[in-house]
């Protein structure tokens, strides 16, 4: 693929020239309808939405490869849609064209116990794949807190609590299936752990948000049920003292399996909204340990006398599967606590990652930030990995979301000041482009940008997210 002529009929003749050849082909896949239409402008916890022309719901990679064809013949644009949860406005087709949706591709096509890997269709949520592995003695451990799709976590190279001990998606996926903006499918990597042959186009398309290719099939590494899991509760009169013991905890090298971090707000809203009344509104580390019976012990053994040291209370046990279920869930629901404390607000959340080193002086300069800009917000996040997020409310208006997103980058401006990332898990979309250049510098930039005019000319693919506009291509 290479650089294009641009088309000369309007958009409008195009894209009616592209429903017409669609509703010929794929007949009731294709919908108008206003509501659904209305379902696939936006995504999660972000402002800006934008109807698609119509929505595709594809059963399969050759209906992908249909729609794509028809709308790169065209020069329409086509978003792909997985579950719709990613909060930096991704999925929301800013110039309109289709929105292609994956959430019916469920299948898993081959659950391969013997190497431990699966392979799916895009579609299938995290959560349904796990309930079907569960008779395996296998799961899958990338957890981001909505009901997200594999093809979606593949494309935001999600993570998530267990990301401290299991990798993201990034180290979780072995190969793919992906169509390509002309229509081309494509087999990415394949079942063996690893290869030294070719350029890594798994590792490119797991990230590209849906601006490279659509994914159709992902081959998904799997991973032993442990033996045994242990969850424990540990609160703290301080910040610091909690984000300490997290810090000590990674550098000590102590294998857990997840070190969750809810600050005092965040406690409060999950204490009301999940029923947390044994739990006191402060700072408090959600730890998990797992793998053989003495080898849990150890680990426990070593977190409990660190978090000793930097004065935290006494640990509380979940003593059954339920009991950790239930603590865990509650974690997940951290997003929608802050919701129901916040009625009638609005809620931005913020993503940011430093090495572990700068956790606590990043986290201590944001507490800062926050209380400078009298918004209510929280501090949560996967503390292990030095990735957290600030869950900010304001008034639901266009100068309440100015304040939060004035709030949010000064965030992100020290985390990038120590030498972190605007987005661990997040993602880019249209909410973290302009840190980009800040971020990778403007020779990386136009690498990509060389990437996406030759993978897609025509700029089809999602266009307006990932990668500001700029020399080469243009966006
Ligand atoms: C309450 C809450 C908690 C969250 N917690 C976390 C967390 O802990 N960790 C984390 O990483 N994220 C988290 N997220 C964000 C979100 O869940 C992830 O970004 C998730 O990976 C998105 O998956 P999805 O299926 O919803 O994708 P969508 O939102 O539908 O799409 C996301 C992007 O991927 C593209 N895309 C979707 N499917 C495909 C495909 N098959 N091929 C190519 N491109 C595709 C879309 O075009 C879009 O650019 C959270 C979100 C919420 C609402």
């Amino acid at each position: 693929m290479t650089s294009d002529a641009q088309p000369t009929l309007p958009f409008e003749t195009r894209l009616s020239v592209v429903l017409s050849l669609l509703q010929a082909q794929m007949g009731a896949k294709v919908s108008t309808n206003a509501s659904v239409c209305e379902a696939h402008s936006h995504g999660e916890a972000y402002q800006i939405a934008h109807m698609p022309a119509a929505v595709v719901f594809a059963q399969s990679t050759a209906d992908v490869a249909a729609v794509l064809k028809v709308c790169h013949a065209n020069h329409v644009p086509v978003v792909a849609f997985g579950a719709g949860t990613s909060v930096e406005g991704h999925v929301t087709p800013l110039e309109g064209g289709i929105s292609l949706d994956l959430s019916r591709m469920t299948d898993v096509l081959a659950v391969n116990a013997a190497d431990l890997d699966c392979r799916v269709q895009a579609g299938i949520t995290r959560q349904s794949l796990n309930a079907l592995l569960r008779d395996t003695g296998l799961f899958f451990p990338v957890d981001p807190g909505g009901e997200a799709t594999i093809g979606g976590m593949c494309a935001t190279r999600a993570s998530g609590t267990a990301a401290v001990h299991y990798g993201t998606m990034k180290e979780n996926v072995l190969g793919l299936t992906a169509v390509m903006a002309n229509g081309e499918v494509i087999q990415t990597g394949g079942r063996v752990r690893k290869s030294s042959t070719g350029y890594d186009l798994t590792s490119l398309l797991v990230g590209s948000e849906g601006t490279l290719g659509i994914i159709t099939e992902v081959q998904l590494r799997l991973h032993g049920l442990p033996e045994q899991i242990s969850a424990a509760v540990c609160q703290f009169e301080t910040l610091d003292d909690a984000v300490n013991t997290a810090v000590e905890i990674i550098q000590m090298g102590i294998p857990i399996t997840r070190v969750e971090l809810l600050d005092a707000v965040q406690m409060q809203a999950c204490i009301a909204f999940s029923n947390l009344t044994e739990f006191k509104p402060l700072t408090t580390l959600f730890f998990e340990f797992s793998g053989a019976p003495e080898a849990v012990r150890e680990q426990i053994s070593l977190t409990q006398s660190l978090a000793t040291e930097n004065n935290g209370l006494a640990f509380a046990w979940a003593e059954t599967a339920d009991e950790r279920n239930r603590l865990w869930k509650a974690r997940h629901n951290a997003f929608w606590a802050i919701k129901a404390q916040n009625p009638g607000k609005q809620l931005v959340s913020t993503d940011c990652i430093v090495p572990i080193s700068q956790l606590t002086e990043l986290i201590n300069g944001v507490r800062q930030d926050i209380a400078a800009s009298g918004l209510y917000a929280s501090i949560l996040g996967h503390v292990g990995d030095g990735n957290f997020h600030t869950i900010i409310a304001t008034e639901d208006t266009p100068e309440g979301y100015q304040q939060a997103l004035a709030l949010d980058r000064k965030i992100v401006a020290r985390a990038l000041s120590l030498h972190g990332s605007c987005s661990g898990e997040h993602g880019v979309g249209v909410g973290k482009l302009e840190f980009l250049e800040t971020e990778h510098g403007p020779e990386a930039l136009s690498v990509m940008r060389a990437l996406k005019a030759t993978l897609d000319p025509r700029n089809i693919l999602n266009p307006g997210k990932l990668l500001p506009s700029g020399p080469i291509y243009h966006g």
